[in-house]
């Protein structure tokens, strides 16, 4: 028996995808993933049944994935449907955005023609303040706003660009492109930098190779819901069997 006997405390957080519950290990949380499905900074919502449980079990798989390529991560266990077991981490406030082809804002802000591919991947950051509505930040903003040394931002960065270097060739082998992924950072009790939050495709574009180019049905990501193209909870379902095939076997833990 690897973990002592655990239980659920008190609700600690409820975001727009989860909530974070304390357990009577104050170094672990578990994270219940929402069957909800938000847009326009959680303006627009809709009840999706079945949603949270893949993403939980996406998200598992990823993370196990990166663990095993030596990446540290938050996450320690699968507790059930739609539950999983992670470490506490004091969370830097930023999105980090990798880009493979251009999608979504970017075709809003640079002359870029969708599914441009981009070589190297464009590495984007941006201030997570919902208030705010997450601003895009130049080196200056970044500097005024003092939430990371200089160090820790090279760190941040190798470390996102080694997750979607990982992610887009396990990935590809799947016939899921990789388009763009956000991805957030938080320190641990220790100091560490580890990757946190989810690897699901609520947070990331995957385009089916298996379909034509210009296809909706190639879209199997949020991007289902943004445009109201619906069937998003099959696109989830067809990416999780995929992922599922790759066979990680990520940790389970009882409680
Ligand atoms: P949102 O914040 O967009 O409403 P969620 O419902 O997904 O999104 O809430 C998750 C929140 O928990 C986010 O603020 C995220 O930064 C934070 N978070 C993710 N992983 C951890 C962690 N390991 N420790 C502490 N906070 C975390
Ligand atoms: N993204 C996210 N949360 C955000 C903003 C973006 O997970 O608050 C993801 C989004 O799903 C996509 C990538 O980050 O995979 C790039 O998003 P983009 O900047 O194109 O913005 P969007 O078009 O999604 O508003």
């Amino acid at each position: 028996m690897d973990t002592p006997a655990l239980a659920l405390g008190s609700l600690l957080h409820e975001g727009k995808a989860k909530r974070f519950h304390a357990t009577t290990d104050p170094r672990l949380c578990a994270v219940e993933f929402k069957d909800t499905a938000t847009a326009s900074n959680g303006r627009h919502q809709v009840r999706l049944p079945g949603k949270g449980k893949l993403n939980c079990r996406i998200s598992a798989q990823l993370f196990t994935l990166l663990e095993q390529s030596g990446l540290p991560t938050h996450f320690q266990g699968l507790l059930g449907d739609g539950w999983m077991l992670v470490r506490p981490l004091r969370m830097i406030p930023l999105e980090v955005v990798l880009r493979n082809r251009a999608a979504g804002s970017l075709l809003r802000q640079l002359p870029t023609v969708a599914g441009q591919q981009l070589e190297p991947p464009l590495l984007d950051l941006y201030f997570k303040d919902d208030a705010l509505g997450d601003p895009f930040l130049s080196e200056a903003r970044l500097a005024t706003l003092n939430i990371v040394t200089s160090r820790e931002r090279s760190q941040l960065e190798t470390m996102a660009r080694q997750v979607n270097r990982t992610l887009h060739q396990v990935l590809g082998k799947l016939a899921l492109d990789l388009v763009d992924l956000k991805l957030e950072f938080g320190r641990d009790a220790s100091g560490q930098l580890r990757l946190a939050d989810e690897l699901s495709p609520d947070n990331c574009r995957l385009w089916d190779e298996r379909q034509s180019p210009d296809s909706p049905g190639r879209i199997l990501d949020k991007d289902r819901f943004r445009q109201g193209l619906g069937g998003l909870v099959d696109a989830y379902e067809e990416i999780n069997r995929r992922i599922q095939t790759l066979d990680l076997k990520p940790r389970r833990v009882w409680l």
